[in-house]
């Protein structure tokens, strides 16, 4: 693991500044207070991932499961619009990987 990859999963180096981290159970992040992933974090997040982009999808299901539980946990009463959660966590990556891209071979 990098040292990139140890502040962006929420493992700091010790002695430097916690980078763009989801503060939980509010799911901000801990530098800028943007909802949680900020700009930052998603180009962060990219770059790690790029030869690996199905582990970040599967890393960014797991928060989004977990920002569920929390923000529920947090306030039942408001759970908000699970298509927000689901583009919040989801869909951005998806714009920007090459590997939710669906080809067709032969225009089937
Ligand atoms: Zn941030």
């Amino acid at each position: 693991m990098t040292g990139e990859q140890r502040r962006v999963l929420g493992y700091p180096i010790a002695g430097e500044p916690v980078e763009h981290l989801p503060l939980r159970p509010l799911w901000l992040c801990r530098r800028c207070g943007q909802p949680w992933p900020c700009g930052a974090a998603k180009l962060v997040l990219l770059a790690e991932y790029q030869d690996t982009p199905v582990s970040l999808f599967l890393y960014l299901a797991g928060c989004l499961h977990d920002a569920i539980d929390d923000l529920h946990r947090l306030n039942p009463s408001e759970t908000g619009s699970a298509a927000d959660m689901f583009d919040r966590f989801l869909s951005w990556p998806a714009r920007h990987t090459r590997s939710y891209r669906v080809t067709t071979v032969g225009g089937i």
